[in-house]
């Protein structure tokens, strides 16, 4: 077992905020004298590893601070697989920063954001795919986004790819023996094998990068546009969504000129709605960048919502808009539902086959709304499956089926040191997920986005 450094570590594991309970955290060989330095048990049995002791905690004068709950857990089997110890007291940040004070005095050293999970990492208690999915567990907003993370968490795209590795290191050796001993003849089955093994990998991998498209719905939203001509209430409506002012409204035309986002959950589902400057033909600079910015956003969404004034007849810029929709997946909001209707529907159902009636100023009509594309996404929020939600992961499973399916063709033209080649890399690029082969700078990247005391 290899432990990170000698340093024993200490951070609050709880927001710095008055609540019921502060945690801090202590992990590396000296976590069981600090513990006894400011906890002492009330029963004289003292600590028991595992298990859970009342007691006072003392600051470094001697002084009773607070009382609370304390736990040792002894390495190798704890998170970080150093010895580790939790205290609980008050949630108050005054105790929380006196308590840290006194184990920084003692000799703790504060620790770096995910340091906690970077030495579970670097002990060899997680891969790499298991610590980002602790942080994607942190950050889940949804049921099924933190149903997702969970079992990332428990290690399954990890031995799916290890899998994948293993079979590519033997596929890669046997390869290189033919290739050093050309003079053997090498029996076709056995190639026949080689290759089909390389085919069923290329399939798995090029599988788990497709899952991508549905993890970064469940991670980052279902990116929705609303999109309308200016004027028509689309601010307003990213409002009545968000639940407070997000986006400036105003009678003037055209403020919105560049691409606001807004996440919100709905039924389980997390949207990200996109709002947009109001799409016309114009002469303004500024705004044009801004009106080029809708349609990119319009091309990139699950979901377009696209807005109109049913308080006005539609103009040649609406138009303009209902011709852009009908190239994308769309449903028709008409907002401003509280005015006296002029709108001609007809118009917008031969382009749309579900129109929303909504007052984004009332709010009616917004949660039904919400709810219906909430069902349109529902799928999305299986959950018990293993999606890949990270751009990284993503990126590393594409170069990594490439390569394989490179190896595959090279495999049937019979030109064994290129499969050879393309094989080794595959298994290189697939390390860099585990993180066996994963450099320095990727590992202290992924760490830096974690909260201290994680
Ligand atoms: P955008 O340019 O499409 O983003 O439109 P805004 O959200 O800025 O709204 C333009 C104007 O319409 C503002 O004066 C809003 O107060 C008004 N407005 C927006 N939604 C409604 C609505 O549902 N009912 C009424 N009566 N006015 C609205």
């Amino acid at each position: 077992m290899k432990l990170f450094e000698q340093s024993t570590i200490a951070a609050a594991a709880t927001p710095p905020v008055p609540s019921a309970i502060g945690i801090v955290r202590l992990s590396g060989p000296d976590a069981l004298p600090l513990l006894q330095r400011v906890f002492h048990p009330a029963a004289r049995r003292g600590f028991r590893p595992r298990r859970v002791t009342f007691g006072g905690i003392y600051d470094t004068d001697g002084t009773r601070i607070d009382e609370g709950l304390a736990v040792y857990m002894p390495g190798p089997g704890s998170y970080t697989g150093e010895d580790t110890a939790e205290i609980y007291c008050h949630g108050s940040p005054g105790i929380v920063a006196l308590l840290l004070d006194t184990l920084y005095a003692a000799g703790a050293r504060p620790a770096a954001p995910g340091e906690y999970t970077r030495r579970a990492f670097l002990n060899g208690r997680m891969d790499l795919s298991q610590s980002e999915a602790v942080i994607d567990l942190i950050e889940s907003e949804t049921r099924a986004s933190a149903a997702n993370a969970a079992a990332q968490l428990t290690g399954v795209l990890g031995k799916k790819l290890t899998a994948a590795r293993d079979g590519l290191i033997a596929v890669a050796s046997q390869l290189s023996a033919m290739i050093d001993f050309p003079e053997e003849e090498v029996p076709e089955l056995q190639y026949e094998e080689l290759v089909s093994t390389l085919r069923r990998i290329s399939g798995e991998l090029s599988a788990l990068r497709e899952s991508y498209a549905r993890g970064a719905y469940l991670k980052n939203g279902v990116p929705c546009a609303i999109t309308g001509r200016p004027n028509v209430g689309k601010s307003s409506l990213l409002n009545a969504f968000a639940g407070f002012d997000r986006a400036i409204v105003t009678d003037i035309p055209g403020t919105t000129r560049d691409v606001l986002e807004q996440t919100v959950v709905a039924d389980g589902v997390k949207f990200s709605f996109f709002d947009t400057a109001g799409i016309r033909e114009t002469a303004d600079t500024v705004e044009r960048i801004g009106v080029e910015r809708a349609v990119d956003a319009m091309r990139r969404a699950a979901l377009v919502l696209a807005v109109f004034d049913s308080s006005m007849e539609l103009t040649d810029e609406d138009a303009f808009v209902l011709e852009r929709a009908a190239d994308y997946p769309a449903v028709c909001v008409l907002n401003k539902a509280d005015l006296p209707r002029k709108i001609d529907e007809s118009r917008l159902a031969a382009v749309f086959d579900r129109i929303y009636p909504v007052s984004a100023a009332t709010g009616e009509g917004v949660p039904e709304l919400l709810a219906a594309i909430a069902t349109d996404f529902a799928a999305d929020r299986a959950v018990g499956e293993s999606l890949v939600t990270n751009p990284r992961q993503a990126d590393a499973l594409s170069r990594a089926a490439d390569a394989v399916a490179r190896a595959v063709e090279a495999a049937e033209l019979l030109t064994a040191d290129v499969v050879c080649t393309d094989v080794e890399q595959a298994a290189e690029i697939l390390g860099e997920i585990t993180g066996q082969t994963a450099s320095e700078d990727i590992i202290s990247q992924i760490f830096s986005r974690f909260c201290v005391g994680k």
